[in-house]
C-alpha cells in the first residue's frame, strides 16, 4: 500500500486524546443555523411559537447545494433570528426551547430497505438533510449524483480521522461497525462502484479488526495506511491509496472517484433503516481545560457552554476555544457557539496552546516545500500575500490550499504561513466579486 509521500508526523506529546464514548446529551434548548453546508442556507418552514418535535423538519433545501434541517429536540420555536455563527460569524438560526418530549427511532426490516430503488434511497438521504460529516458539510444526495457519463470506480470510505485530539471517527467505528457496512451498502448500490476501500489510519487498531469483522463475506476491502497528516483530506486520501492525482481545480469524480466519511455512511444508515433525520453526532470534546473530556452524542445545535457545563465544567482558563482539530480547526470567540452537523470537535485548550510566536524571516530551507501535500509553494504564497502581490499568489495556486497548516507546522521560522495563504484566498475572492 502507497502512502501520502508529503505531509507530517504529528508529535503528541503534548496530546490529550479522547478515545472513550461517554454518552449522550439531551440539552434544554438548540439553536440551528441556516447554513449548515456547502452551499446555499436552508429556507425556514417552522415559525416563532410552532410546536415541533425531534425530527421534524423546520428547513428546506434553498437551492441544488444546500440540505434540509430539522429540530434537534422536541419544543416551541422561540424565534427565528440572527445568532454567532462558528464558520460565518453570523447567520439566521432557529431557536427551539426543549420540552421533555423524547423520540424514538426504531429499526426497518432488511427486507423493507432492499426494496427501495436507486432513486428513493437517494431521496431519503436528501430529505434526511445529510452533509459529509468529515468537516466540509457537503451536502450527501448532491455527491452521490455525480455529472451524467462520468463512471465511479472507486468508493472510498474515510476513517482516517488525521487531526491530533479527534476521535470521533474511532469510537463510531468501534461502537457501530456494522451499522456503517450498512450505510456504505446503500452507498454501494446507489453508485455502483467496481471497489469498495474502507481507509484507516494504524493507530485506530481497535477500530481496523472491528471493521475487519463486519466486512467479512461482503464485497467491501478494509486498509490499513501509516497515521500521517493530512492524509484524511480528499484528495489526499485518494493519491495514497489509488495514486492518482486530482488535479487542480477538479473533484475527485473526475478521476472515477467518490469518498465518503465513516460517519456519513452511519447517518445514511440511520435515515434509511430507521427514517432518523441528521439531528446528532459525534462530537469529540477535549483539551487540557476540560473536566471530562470524550466523545459524546451531541444534538445538532446545542451551545458549547451547556455540553460543557453538563460535563461538570472547565478546570482552568480557556485561552482557546477551536471547533475542529488544533491543525485545521476554526478558532471561536466565546462558549455560545452552536455545534454544526460538520462539527467534528470542539477543543478547549489552555493560554499555552493560544501563545503568538514571534516571525522570523525567513532561511530558505525549503522545509515547507517539502511537506505540502498539494505541491504549493508555501514560502512564496504567503510572501505574495504578505506585500499585497495577489495576483502572482494566484498564479502559484493559492486556491489548491487545503489549509492543513503542515508547512506552518514545520517552519523553524515560526512564519504564520496558513494565516497568510488563508487572507491571500479573501483578498482573491474579494477581488472576484469587484
Ligand atoms: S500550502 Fe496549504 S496545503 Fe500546502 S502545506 Fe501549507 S496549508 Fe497545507
Ligand atoms: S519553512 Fe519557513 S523558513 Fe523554511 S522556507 Fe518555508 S517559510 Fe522559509
Amino acid at each position: 500500500m502507497s502512502n501520502l509521500k508529503t505531509g507530517i508526523h504529528i508529535k503528541d506529546d503534548t496530546i490529550l486524546n479522547a478515545p472513550f464514548f461517554k454518552g449522550a446529551f439531551i440539552p434544554k434548548k438548540v439553536i440551528l443555523p441556516l447554513s449548515q453546508h456547502t452551499g446555499k442556507p436552508s429556507q425556514e418552514l417552522a415559525e416563532k411559537g410552532q410546536v415541533v418535535e425531534a425530527g421534524e423538519e423546520i428547513a428546506s433545501s434553498g437551492g441544488f447545494i444546500s440540505s434540509n434541517l430539522h429540530a434537534s429536540i422536541s419544543g416551541k420555536v422561540e424565534h427565528i433570528s440572527d445568532y454567532f455563527h462558528p464558520i460565518t460569524g453570523k447567520g439566521k438560526s432557529i431557536f427551539i426551547e426543549g420540552n421533555d418530549r423524547t423520540q424514538e427511532w426504531s429499526d426497518k426490516k432488511e427486507s423493507a430497505v432492499d426494496r427501495l430503488s436507486i432513486e428513493e434511497l437517494t431521496n431519503v438521504i436528501k430529505q434526511a438533510g445529510i452533509v459529509g460529516l468529515g468537516g466540509a458539510a457537503f451536502p450527501t444526495h448532491v455527491k452521490l449524483q455525480p455529472p451524467e457519463g462520468v463512471e465511479i470506480e472507486t468508493l472510498l470510505i474515510n476513517g482516517c480521522e488525521c487531526e491530533p485530539f479527534l476521535s470521533s471517527d474511532d469510537v463510531l467505528m468501534r461502537n457501530n461497525p456494522f451499522q456503517i457496512i450498512k450505510g456504505i451498502q446503500i452507498i454501494q448500490k446507489i453508485i455502483n462502484p467496481k471497489r469498495v476501500i474502507i481507509v484507516i489510519e494504524d493507530n485506530k487498531q481497535e477500530a481496523l479488526e472491528r471493521m475487519r469483522q463486519a466486512v467479512l463475506n461482503k464485497n467491501i476491502e478494509v486498509i490499513r495506511v501509516k497515521t500521517k497528516y493530512p492524509q484524511g483530506a480528499e484528495k489526499q486520501l485518494i493519491n495514497t491509496v489509488l495514486n492518482k492525482e486530482v488535479p487542480p481545480g477538479k473533484l475527485p469524480f473526475n478521476v472515477g472517484v467518490i469518498v465518503q466519511n465513516v460517519a456519513t455512511c452511519f447517518a445514511v444508515y440511520e435515515a434509511v433503516y430507521k427514517d432518523k433525520p441528521l439531528i446528532e453526532r459525534y462530537v469529540t470534546i477535549s483539551g487540557d481545560c476540560i473536566e471530562n473530556s470524550g466523545v459524546y452524542l451531541v444534538r445538532i445545535g446545542t451551545l458549547v457552554s451547556d455540553l460543557v457545563e453538563n460535563l461538570g465544567g472547565i478546570k482552568k482558563d480557556v485561552g482557546k476555544i477551536v471547533f475542529g482539530g488544533p491543525m485545521m480547526g476554526l478558532a471561536q470567540a466565546s462558549m455560545e457557539m452552536p455545534i454544526l452537523k460538520g462539527t467534528s470537535g470542539v477543543l478547549l485548550l489552555s493560554g499555552e496552546f493560544a501563545k503568538l510566536f514571534k516571525e522570523y524571516p525567513c532561511i530558505k530551507c525549503s522545509r515547507c516545500v517539502d511537506v505540502c501535500s498539494m505541491n504549493l509553494l508555501p514560502t512564496k504564497i504567503a510572501h505574495f500575500t504578505k506585500h499585497g502581490k495577489i495576483d502572482l499568489a494566484k498564479e502559484y495556486n493559492i486556491s489548491d490550499c487545503i489549509e492543513c497548516g503542515s508547512c506552518e507546522y514545520v517552519c523553524p521560522s515560526r512564519i504564520p504561513l496558513t494565516q497568510y495563504i488563508r487572507i491571500g484566498k479573501q483578498l482573491l475572492l474579494e477581488k472576484k466579486s469587484e
